[in-house]
């Protein structure tokens, strides 16, 4: 995956209060974070941190600052790794209405929190061109964005052409499509095939097919029940899609997976039950044939 970086100097403060205080990303200077404990996926170990212009490197534990190394003293805390957001919405015109956020303020509320990448939903309008969409997302987000930014390109209509601006689009860096529910929900023929045919593009490029899992019949049913009972409220809505909407949703994206061979993942997970179907198709895949790449 290719993540776009800002070259410019952006200053947040990182550590919380009483530890140093800025911390500058792709700047000219080196700087060094010393005495902190280092906090990985696996373990926390007590090193010193050296960081330099595209070209990071920890510890030893004798690293010493080259004189121009602006230097913290990170003594009785922990220091993280920058995390990665992989789903957030930023530009988002979505049914009439626009999120409030821009990439400026959104990637310094990441840094703030720690996220040094983010990686954003690119939403086409079902009759706009995907690589006319990646180009508007990647201008709303280039010289913006204070993080690492990357895409999940939405895949909202397929046909020939769309076809070719994918594989672009996937040349320029992206590494996932993003099905819609609205396309992906609904069993009907043409939905099918396209969901099919976008698989196994993602499939054959080695790109990661994500999806907001929830089944769209199901959930138009309730709507409709609902609404002829006058509940209309927003305390309606969880009511409108309930667990098994969404189990059954990832089960749907698992047979596809299984189907095409795609790599997936899913987007939105928010219960239990959904998460079991994920597990036990990944259980199932790893036990049969090793999870599929
Ligand atoms: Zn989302």
């Amino acid at each position: 995956m290719q993540f776009y970086t800002q070259q410019k100097v952006v200053s947040t403060r990182w550590f919380g209060e009483g530890v140093g205080d800025v911390w500058k990303i792709a700047s000219t200077m080196s700087l060094l974070i010393k005495d902190g404990e280092i906090v990985t996926a696996e373990r926390a170990l007590h090193r010193r941190y050296l960081l330099r212009r595209r070209n990071d490197h920890p510890d030893r534990s004798r690293i010493s600052a080259p004189s121009d190394a602006e230097v913290i003293d990170a003594t009785g805390k922990y220091v993280f790794p920058g995390f990665i957001d992989p789903h957030v919405h930023i530009y988002l015109p979505f049914m009439g209405t626009f999120a409030k956020d821009t990439h400026e303020t959104a990637s310094r509320a990441a840094l703030v929190g720690g996220t040094t990448t983010l990686i954003e939903m690119i939403c086409p309008g079902c009759d706009e061109k995907p690589l006319e969409a990646f180009e508007l997302w990647l201008s709303k987000a280039q010289g913006a964005s204070a993080c690492d930014f990357s895409f999940h390109m939405g895949v909202t209509r397929y046909d020939d052409e769309a076809e070719r601006d994918f594989r672009e689009i996937v040349r320029r860096g992206v590494s996932s499509f993003q099905g819609l529910p609205r396309l992906q929900r609904r069993a009907s023929e043409s939905a099918m095939s396209n969901s099919t045919r976008r698989s196994a593009l993602a499939k054959s490029l080695g790109v990661i097919t994500t999806a907001h899992c929830e089944n769209a019949d199901l959930v138009a049913e309730l709507q409709k029940k609902l609404l002829a009972e006058g509940k209309t409220g927003p305390e309606w809505h969880y009511w409108s899609r309930p667990p098994v909407v969404e189990a059954e949703g990832v089960h749907h994206l698992m047979t596809f997976a299984e189907m095409t061979g795609a790599h997936v993942y899913i987007v939105h997970l928010s219960c239990e039950e959904a998460l079991r179907e994920a597990m036990s198709a990944a259980r199932s895949a790893a036990s049969t044939s090793g999870w599929r790449r």
